[in-house]
């Protein structure tokens, strides 16, 4: 399968070119996402993208990271600035017969889609960027647009606007390398992309499924930035292994050993000093199997199984959650379970695929919240009454006068 890395430019305190407040880090992992998604969606690739949150990488550290995965792409998104108007593309001074056809492809590709849009193309370009010159496999950099011109960054903050860009970029990718459609019955939830879920979200349904749980969600979410795993499905893995932390199985709460590693035929599995310590094992144990052999820069062995998962062949080698099933635990629709029984419950786009089916109470709580129109917290399943629903209607009666 082939390795196409994204790299979404600048990241934490590097926020790349800005106009008051917006800044373009934050369009560029935007960009990669919906491009990511795309492929994801559409198409059988690995993908892979730099950062999947807003944390700061150096360039050399971005080209290794392709280079060590032998990735067969390399694509860095920015977002331009300096007086100026439209999408232009960059491959390296040097750049080699390949690497300028790949470009030619993908360019005239999201040119289109530029120039259908109203935009100028700006050509094809050259420079001796770090992320071109240090990658070796073939490498491009795309400028999509002027942060600092007013129609360019009114049609950036669009996000219909950057899911088409995404849209563009993806099939000239897809092009560019004559990928294979998506094999029916792949899974539908990429492992190495941002998650999607509210942390708060999360939280609550661990809350009313069980009132007395530690709440470590933030840890989930940091080690989902370093790891490039989206912690929501770590989480809803955590919820399962655990019946919501409330145990039961072979593993004992106080082994901080949420994710079962090591816990099989009746053994007791792994023991952890702290909870971060064990939920950052089970992310080494994600991260083997999505990303392969090699941890992110400085942190420590922790997870006892993670040289049998290489040793199995599964180095880097799943791309859905759905994936694990048969790997991580012997039952086939394991992974499927994750999904299904757990991230669908506070997850709105696995609980509402088309945008308007099913039902997600925590996540339609969560927006009443949001506007004001209830004030405490609900428990999802508990009933309301009659002042509770009187409160509400006059809330949104006094907003109607
Ligand atoms: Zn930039």
């Amino acid at each position: 399968m082939l390795k196409i890395v994204i790299d979404p430019g600048h990241g934490g305190n590097d926020p790349g070119a800005a106009n008051g407040y917006h800044y373009e880090k934050y369009f560029n992992l935007s960009i990669a996402t919906e491009t990511a998604r795309y492929l994801n969606d559409n198409y059988s690739a690995a993908v892979f993208l730099t950062r999947i949150s807003d944390i700061a990488m150096g360039l050399s550290e971005r080209a290794s990271f392709a280079n060590d995965l032998k990735a067969d792409y390399f694509v860095s998104l920015h977002v331009n600035a300096g007086g100026g108007t439209g999408f232009e593309s960059f491959i390296h001074t040097k750049a080699n017969s390949t690497t300028q056809k790949y470009r030619d492809i993908l360019h005239n590709r999201v040119a289109g889609f530029y120039i259908s849009s109203g935009f100028k193309d700006r050509g094809k370009k050259k420079a001796n960027f770090a992320v071109l010159r240090e990658t070796n496999m073939p490498s491009i950099l795309l400028e999509n647009l002027f942060i600092d011109h007013p129609t360019d960054l009114a049609a950036l903050k669009k996000q219909s606007f950057l899911k088409k860009l995404g849209e563009a970029i993806g099939e000239g990718i897809a092009r560019t390398l004559q990928l294979k459609t998506k094999a029916p019955g792949s899974g539908i939830v990429p492992a190495r992309m941002p998650a999607v879920a509210k942390p708060d979200i999360a939280r609550q349904l661990l809350k009313s499924r069980n009132p007395a749980a530690p709440d470590y969600v933030n840890i989930y979410v940091r080690m989902g930035e370093l790891y490039r795993i989206r912690w929501d499905a770590v989480f809803a893995q955590s919820c399962k292994e655990t019946a919501y932390w409330k145990f039961g199985g072979d593993v004992r709460p106080e082994q901080n050993n949420f994710a079962g590693l090591g816990a099989f035929n009746g053994k007791g599995g792994a023991s952890f000093a702290t909870p971060e310590e064990g939920i950052e094992a089970q992310f080494q144990h994600w991260h083997a199997y999505f990303h392969g052999g090699k941890l992110p820069p400085g942190r420590p062995e922790l997870d006892p199984r993670r040289q049998a998962v290489l040793e199995a062949g599964w180095g880097g080698a799943l791309n859905f959650v759905e994936d694990l099933g048969g790997r991580w635990a012997p039952a086939p629709d394991y992974g499927v379970s994750i999904v299904r029984d757990y991230m669908a419950k506070f997850v709105d786009e696995i609980a509402k695929p088309d945008g308007n089916e099913g039902w997600n109470p925590e996540a339609e709580i969560e927006r009443l919240r949001k506007d004001g129109l209830v004030a405490n917290e609900h428990d999802a399943k508990a009933p309301v009454t009659w002042g509770e629903f009187a409160t509400v209607l006059n809330r949104l009666r006094d907003r109607l006068a």
